[in-house]
């Protein structure tokens, strides 16, 4: 469904805010100006969808993010016939769009998509550059200012939803990881404005709930999360009860592992 695919265009006019962490802004202009695709794997919330957004602004190119998901089809990023008053119109998804106008195709958790998009995607991701669309016999060959991004989260991968070696032999990957203590307080102060001690105290409670993962934490506290905690704070709330709802809530259900994490921030704050 149409209506599923968050198609967002985003321009030129303002660049978003993106601390780099190392040379991930060199890379992608690279392989952006001699069109080779790229893939970024990294734990969600780290700032890959942050990082293609800055980099399209950077580069003045139209941005088309699409949020993959399980029914994702090769249709909703081709595109599809509709009726319009009638008439039947063919209506260009997002990678055609992309591809025709010379923009930056970025398909988020790409391994959540159906098999089916791997036929679009595998002839557009190598040298060829070409992106064949059945239901209007047109072969479509890609702008020279388009790429494909792709990114997706290692520490979901399953043996069903990985991604094949002949995909992913398609493009240069870039590795992705929660940024060190200085770019993750910069990117705090950055975002909400909130001082330089309460940023600093975010990261290490940050730091601490990362170093339960596996232990008693699925999942860890993303910079997302922080930026959340950090809003919250900025806008004058206390400080353990910002970290309690846009941390300790969200990360877990357990209310022993919730009372550890609590203790952490209190000993913090
Ligand atoms: P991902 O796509 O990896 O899930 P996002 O790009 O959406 O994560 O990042 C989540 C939030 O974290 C962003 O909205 C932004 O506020 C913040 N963020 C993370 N990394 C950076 C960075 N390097 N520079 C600026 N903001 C960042």
């Amino acid at each position: 469904m149409m209506s599923a695919v968050t198609n967002l265009k985003e321009t030129a006019e303002a660049i978003p805010f993106y601390k780099p962490n190392g040379s991930e802004v060199e890379l992608f202009e690279r392989a952006w100006r001699n069109t080779l695709p790229l893939l970024i794997k990294g734990p969600t919330g780290c700032g890959k969808t942050r990082f293609v957004a800055h980099m399209a602004a950077r580069l003045g190119l139209p941005l088309y993010t699409v949020a993959c998901h399980d029914d994702l089809t090769a249709a909703d990023l081709v595109g599809r016939h509709l009726i319009a008053n009638g008439e039947t119109v063919w209506c260009d998804g997002p990678l055609t769009r992309a591809v025709r106008e010379g923009g930056i195709c970025y398909l988020d958790e790409v391994v959540e998509a159906r098999k089916d998009t791997t036929v679009v995607l595998h002839p557009l991701a190598d040298d060829r550059r070409i992106l064949p669309i059945d239901r209007t016999g047109e072969l479509l060959e890609a702008h020279p200012s388009f790429m494909l991004v792709v990114s997706y989260n290692p520490g979901y991968q399953n043996f069903l939803k990985g991604m094949k070696p002949s995909t992913r032999q398609r493009f240069v990957s870039l590795s992705f990881d929660f940024p060190a203590t200085l770019q993750e307080e910069a990117i705090l102060m950055g975002e909400t404005g909130i001082d330089p001690m309460t940023a600093k105290r975010l990261v290490s409670i940050a730091q601490a709930f990362r170093a339960l993962r596996d232990h008693d934490l699925e999942e860890v506290a993303s910079t997302r999360l922080l930026v959340y905690a950090a809003t919250l704070i900025k806008d004058g709330c206390e400080p353990a009860l910002a970290c309690h709802a846009a941390l300790v809530e969200t990360l877990t259900d357990d209310p022993d592992t919730a009372a550890a994490l609590d203790e952490v921030i209190e000993a913090t704050f």
